[in-house]
């Protein structure tokens, strides 16, 4: 069965709450079968206006949903969660993205997996690395945990 990453994010309210709650939504899709979660991450916010720190974490998930089923999924659970998407990059009750569809690559109006900017997040690659190290990149032909390193390696620079 295709292996899915979703990443979860929250920097607004109850930040645990609400990554729970998304959890739980997901967990009760009927063509969902939860296969893992990575630790809970704290992390300053990158870019946008001045915020809290977010909680992050990566979840995966098997699944025989098509990649658009598993987009609309998540953003019907964003808005069931109040998230009213305001200021780019602005403090969020919740954000969920799509990572990885297991190796593909899937290039459709507003859909891009994996996604665009997964591998220059630290917040994505660690606990993605956490799940799946050995998870490989289909466009730059690197593991999760090579993009790690890469990132690190620019970060300590
Ligand atoms: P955001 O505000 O960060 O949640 O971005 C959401 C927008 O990114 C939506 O309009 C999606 O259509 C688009 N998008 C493109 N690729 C992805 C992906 N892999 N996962 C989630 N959203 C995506």
């Amino acid at each position: 069965m295709p292996r899915i990453f979703i990443a979860a994010g929250s920097n607004l309210g109850d930040r645990r709450h609400h990554l729970e709650t998304a959890f739980q939504n997901l967990c009760r899709e009927p063509a969902l079968k939860s296969a893992g979660c990575s630790p809970v991450y704290e992390t300053k916010p990158a870019g946008g206006p001045p915020q809290g720190n977010f909680l992050n974490t990566v979840w995966l998930f098997e699944t025989v949903w098509p990649p658009e089923k598993i987009l609309a999924v998540l953003q019907e659970i964003e808005r069931k969660l109040g998230r009213v998407r305001g200021e780019k990059n602005g403090p969020r009750e919740i954000d969920l993205d799509l990572i990885a569809y297991d190796e593909l690559c899937v290039e459709r109006p507003g859909l891009h997996v994996p996604h665009e900017r997964m591998h220059t997040r630290w917040f994505v690659l660690k606990p993605l690395c956490d799940l799946a190290p050995q998870w490989k990149h289909p466009e730059l032909n690197k593991t999760a945990a090579e993009l790690l390193a890469a990132l690190e390696k620019d970060q300590t620079a």
